[in-house]
């Protein structure tokens, strides 16, 4: 595929291979952008935004519809790229892309509630004569940079709620699964979006990273990735609001009360749901000592009916990880907690990019399986003998996106929505359940500001106020 910069789909002669996790297949190439192509995106970003903050708000409405009713009537076709590209099981993409159509769609809905209001003025003394209000009105040009792992719906929450918002976007998606930026564009434009409003750069962040990031025209960089690559873009990027959506190594706490089936089929669901790759899935879990046992066996039984392979193939329930060499890095990772006194319950071995669903128990603290973001199929299992114990454990990392509980106990409950240092709690699901419209984002080392179309267009405009002196 080619990358959209201003009115045209661009070409080069230095490509990027875009392959088949599972078996190295080629899939398709793209562009491998350099800092000319990020010179033009801008220069075709500058007019694009002129075009969107004056195109009537019901345009943009009609433009994010046409686009959701494209990606509904294509959805097979979205969610076999997404598949394809990436890691997800074609189960995981086709609900990757229904949400993906919920996303633009609630753009579309938020575009029309992008509101102000009045100001009292006469509340100073002195004032008594002035009226006013304030609205708000979009900041300019968006950086959008995202992951792999979500390569569609991510893409979708920042495109969707920018356009919404009257701006224009520089995209970049990960270089390891553009097709699916590239496509969500191609239906964009084909719904109507104005050329130039949207820009889409294939490269690699190491080679146009600094360029697209040390720009001084966009006036925001809404990221999504690790929180490592997040911080060499704070550092470089200038006077710009930025918007980081990044890692985690979220807690599940279960307590002796809660409702234990459940919590084992949705603990295992959310630690290995796209192998794991995964910013709100569930890496550790601190079960109470009273049902330790039961859980243990009873978690380590569901997981090894886990069936792993092809992840086009129906039946497949994890796929195979993004690339040999993280799953290579998994596997040192296990490798270096086995060292360190870990106890493995099951899993543990690679074969090229697939990796066995692995259950750990007894981690030692300081293990990088407990205390970084494996971004794998790797969970942890703790035995706890009260909750302050699991809430004191589970907000000892740096990171703090979701964290959940399993209990019958409403004071259980409303303890840990208190103490968790996170930026989402869920009561008797796992970490990893999201819709589009909620707020969301994380705390300490998980990231800056809020995504949900409502809230990340609150952080793509600005209010402008307005003041009459009578
Ligand atoms: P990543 O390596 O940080 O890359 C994310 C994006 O940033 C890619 O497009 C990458 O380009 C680009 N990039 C990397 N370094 C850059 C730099 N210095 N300047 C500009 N761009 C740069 O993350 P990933 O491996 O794709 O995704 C996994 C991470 O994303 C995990 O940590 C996960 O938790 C996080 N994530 C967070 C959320 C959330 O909402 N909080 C959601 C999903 C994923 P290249 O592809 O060319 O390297």
């Amino acid at each position: 595929m080619r990358m959209l910069i201003g009115e045209n789909w661009v070409d080069k002669d230095e490509k990027i291979d875009v392959r088949n996790p599972y078996n190295n297949e080629l899939i398709d190439t793209v562009p491998s952008a350099d800092k000319s192509d990020v010179e033009a995106a801008y220069q075709a970003a500058e007019e694009g935004y002129r075009v969107n903050r004056h195109l009537p708000v019901h345009q943009r409405i009609s433009i994010l519809y046409r686009t959701a009713e494209i990606l509904k009537n294509r959805s097979e076709e979205f969610a076999r790229t997404i598949a394809t590209e990436g890691s997800k099981t074609i189960k995981e993409a086709r609900k990757e892309a229904s949400r993906c159509i919920d996303t633009i769609t609630i753009s579309a809905e938020e575009a029309r509630r992008v509101v102000g209001e009045t100001v009292p003025f006469s509340s100073r003394e002195g004032s008594e004569n002035r009226v006013g209000y304030y609205c708000r009105f979009p900041i300019g040009i968006i950086l959008a940079i995202t992951p792999f792992n979500d390569p569609l719906n991510l893409v979708a929450h920042k495109v969707g709620p920018a356009i919404a918002g009257g701006n224009s976007v520089v995209l970049k998606p990960a270089t390891v699964t553009p097709l699916s930026a590239l496509k969500l564009g191609e239906a964009m434009i084909e719904a109507g979006l104005p050329w130039k409003v949207l820009n889409i750069v294939t490269g690699y962040g190491s080679k146009i990273g600094d360029a697209l990031v040390m720009d001084p025209r966009p006036r925001m960089i809404s990221f999504t990735g690790g929180t490592q690559a997040g911080e060499e873009i704070v550092k470089k990027a200038g006077l710009k609001k930025i918007g980081m959506e990044l890692g985690s190594n979220s807690p599940v706490i279960v307590m002796d009360d809660a409702d234990l089936e459940q919590a084992v089929e949705l603990c295992v669901s959310g630690a290995f749901w796209a192998v794991g790759q995964n910013c709100i899935g569930v890496q550790r879990i601190y079960i109470h000592e009273n049902i330790y046992d039961w859980f243990e066996r009873a978690f380590v039984e569901r997981t090894k009916k886990m069936k792993i392979g092809y992840q086009l193939d129906e039946a497949t329930d994890m796929g195979p990880m993004i690339t040999e060499s993280e799953a290579e890095r998994v596997e040192r990772w296990v490798k270096e907690a086995l060292e360190e006194g870990a106890e493995l319950l099951c899993g543990g071995k690679r074969k090229g990019t697939l990796f066995e669903p692995t259950v750990f128990k007894n981690m030692p603290d300081q293990a990088k399986l407990n205390c970084e973001e494996v971004f794998g199929p790797v969970v942890n299992l703790y035995k706890i003998s009260s909750l302050d114990e699991a809430i004191s454990l589970a907000n000892s990392v740096k990171y703090g996106l979701h964290g959940a509980i399993f209990t019958r106990s409403l004071s259980h409950a409303f303890k840990a929505i208190k103490e968790l240092d996170v930026g989402g709690v869920m009561v008797n699901d796992s970490t990893d359940y999201r819709i589009d419209m909620m707020p969301f984002g994380g705390v300490k080392w998980s990231g800056l500001g809020r995504e949900g179309i409502k809230f990340a267009l609150l952080e793509m405009t600005e209010p402008k106020v307005v003041c009459f002196n009578l």
